[in-house]
């Protein structure tokens, strides 16, 4: 689904449920052609905390963006330039949206793939209202002709648009009312030095603890009218892979699990298992193409060095997918390391391996 959604930022409207009202009519919907596919985020709304005091974990983070609410609040100034990074499912785009709300300002979302050119930015510059954000998902995606069009506008407020070619050409400036831009993006190191440098501020989102992912867990459990315990909480969370979105879908299956196969509300331990094992995550996480990268840089590679572009043609996915929603966890468990010369599957890896595909003991992981 596009999310070019505008979310309002009705500081009284508080707590559970409400979206937010949608403000200015978002730019033209051409601009978000591709931009997005319809995935698990038209769900994720539901679930999203609404408030700061309502984000569990990140607690540094979420201090320090504290304080600078707070103090643009003071001022009556619009927030300086936030950049996000961390992998993805985080909630970067939740911390954004939970500013916007907290600011009690709107918040225009587009990404830095459909942003082809600077005349797709045009549109959310000149709707930007005073004090507003503008959400960028995968910013280190922009092109550089977009990139360079954004400078002015984060340090001046203003754009530069160039009328007319050889010549004849001329630049006219348009100045734009005061607005933050929120950056968000899986690979810091891929953003430019002038980029990164035009944002005021920074922060990195790591990886939930279990006993963060149990508390989101428990508490979206009640969101979704399920109920569960801390103790099978915990058996989602410790396959979550850190992350508040993968802890959200697999209490989704397992609710809809429940639903079907038991027709009741509760899901206790039984439940889960069984629904676990038919999504064939074993008991660290790791899903069925998970153990194919693995497989595949033994078979194929010899446990390696093999570079990320060979094994993502050989298991025809794409290397973006492979280092942003693959690796991260793979690296996290020990199971391959980033060499130099490519990717080597570490002997944790190989016995993970034997262990999950029923190895030598025939000790089946999941
Ligand atoms: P990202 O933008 O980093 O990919 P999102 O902000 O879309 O991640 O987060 C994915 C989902 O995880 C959200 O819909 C939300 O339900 C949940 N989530 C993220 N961060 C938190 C948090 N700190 N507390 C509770 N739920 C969270």
């Amino acid at each position: 689904m596009a999310r070019q959604k505008v979310i309002g930022g009705d500081p009284a409207d508080s707590g559970s449920g409400g979206g937010g009202k949608s403000l200015p009519p978002g730019p033209p919907s051409g601009d978000f052609a591709g931009g997005f596919v319809p995935d698990d985020r038209q769900f994720d709304e539901e679930l999203r905390p609404q408030r700061l005091a309502d984000v569990i974990g990140q607690r540094k983070v979420v201090n320090r963006v504290r304080i600078m609410l707070d103090a643009a609040i003071k001022r009556a100034e619009p927030l300086g330039h936030l950049l996000l990074d961390g992998p993805p499912g985080l909630g970067k785009t939740t911390i954004a949206m939970v500013l916007a709300r907290e600011m009690g300002t709107e918040c225009q979302i587009t990404s830095g793939p459909v942003l082809k050119a600077p005349k797709d930015l045009l549109p959310y510059l000149t709707n930007a209202s005073g004090g507003s954000f503008l959400f960028i998902d995968e910013i280190h995606r922009l092109p550089p002709a977009v990139e360079e069009f954004i400078y002015p506008v984060m340090e001046d407020f203003r754009v530069d648009i160039v009328l007319g070619e050889g010549l004849s050409a001329r630049t006219i400036n348009m100045a734009l009312k005061p607005f933050t831009i929120i950056g968000a993006t899986t690979r810091s190191g891929l953003l430019t030095a002038p980029l990164r440098d035009r944002f005021t501020f920074r922060e990195h989102l790591d990886f939930y603890e279990e006993r963060e992912l149990v508390e989101i867990i428990v508490r979206n459990g009640r969101k979704l009218r399920t109920s569960i315990n801390e103790e099978t909480a915990h058996n989602i969370a410790i396959r979550a892979r850190g992350t508040p979105r993968k802890a959200n879908n697999l209490l989704r299956w397992a609710r809809d699990y429940a639903t079907i196969h038991h027709d009741q509300g509760e899901i206790n331990g039984e439940i889960i298992q069984a629904a676990l094992e038919m999504l064939e995550i074993d008991h660290l996480g790791l899903e069925a193409m998970d153990r194919r990268y693995l497989q595949t840089l033994v078979t194929v590679f010899s446990g390696g060095p093999a570079g990320l572009q060979a094994i993502g043609h050989t298991m025809n996915v794409a290397p973006d997918t492979l280092e942003d929603e693959i690796e991260p966890f793979l690296l996290r468990c020990g199971f391959i390391q980033r060499t130099p010369r490519g990717r080597v599957i570490t002997a944790a890896g190989v016995e993970h391996l034997g262990g999950a595909a029923g190895g030598r003991d025939g000790r089946r992981l999941f």
